[in-house]
């Protein structure tokens, strides 16, 4: 008998301002059942406890897309409310994505009957990839699952400058994590960088590094997650300027020297 995951639609609303639909709660339940499942035969991830994985896995995936969850829940509050300034994101890259997180929980919680999105999930490890690739399929999530690395895909034509959204967490430090993901998205495309910890110090030599890269920090939100009161923060990264062509570096440079 597989655990079940607590709803906490109290924490998702008091936190995010949102809340799952009856849908969306089935197919979290399903991804935490398949993850546990998974879990026995790979080292998907070490938090398996439900308010665990509801906390760890599930709210921490969509902190990250919290101005994009509000817009939504404005928009079926108020049908024709003029403020809504973004819309959802089509086409949404999460790099580095272990056992699917955040991309699969964001999908799940962005796709609506109005709005249909697509999802490409990047992991460099093969076998995690023909697992989410059968995950994704059972539970019904239409994604495009990619065994390679970041750096490959960032210099390949069809992904390059492709992307609306991008997303990472815990891939490497955070110079690293924007020479990922900056070269993956269009100008005008949005990237979030999910970090721990975070300090003045840490944002000035950081965005240096992403004005390199063509993007700009317009937001840096800190977070307490609703359980366990741990200390999370995310990137926002607008990319306004084409990225230059010196980017990303060969396979395993980006990680060994990162760009500051
Ligand atoms: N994002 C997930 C997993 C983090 S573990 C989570 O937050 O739970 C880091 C993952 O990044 C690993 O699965 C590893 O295989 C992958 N990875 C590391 N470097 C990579 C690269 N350069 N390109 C693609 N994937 C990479």
């Amino acid at each position: 008998m597989l655990a079940t995951l607590p709803l906490h639609l109290d924490l998702w609303q008091s936190s995010l301002q949102w809340q799952p639909s009856d849908t969306q709660q089935a197919l979290f339940q399903q991804l935490y059942e398949q993850i546990l499942i998974g879990n026995q035969q790979l080292n998907l991830t070490r938090i398996t406890e439900p308010d665990d994985f509801w906390e760890k896995h599930l709210w921490d995936s969509l902190s990250g897309i919290a101005p994009w969850l509000a817009d939504m829940t404005a928009e079926s509050d108020e049908a024709d409310a003029e403020d809504s300034h973004k819309t959802a994101p089509l086409r949404i890259v999460d790099i580095g994505t272990g056992g699917g997180f955040p991309g699969i929980p964001v999908a799940i919680a962005l796709s609506t009957p109005a709005e249909s999105i697509s999802l490409t999930l990047v992991d460099s490890t093969r076998k995690k990839i023909q697992f989410l690739q059968t995950l994704c399929q059972t539970i019904g999530i239409p994604a495009t699952c990619l065994a390679t690395r970041a750096e490959a895909l960032g210099r390949d034509p069809a992904h390059r400058e492709q992307y609306d959204l991008a997303l990472i967490r815990a891939v490497g430090k955070t110079a690293t994590c924007a020479e990922y993901v900056l070269p993956l998205l269009k100008v005008g495309g949005q990237a979030v960088i999910y970090r721990g910890q975070w300090t003045t110090d840490d944002t000035e030599e950081i965005v240096p590094v992403i004005e390199l890269l063509g993007g700009e920090l317009t937001d840096l939100q800190d977070w307490e997650t609703p359980i366990t009161q741990g200390i999370r923060h995310c990137l926002f990264i607008y990319k306004d300027m084409p990225t230059s062509n010196d980017f990303p570096r060969a396979v395993g440079v980006p990680g060994k020297t990162p760009l500051n």
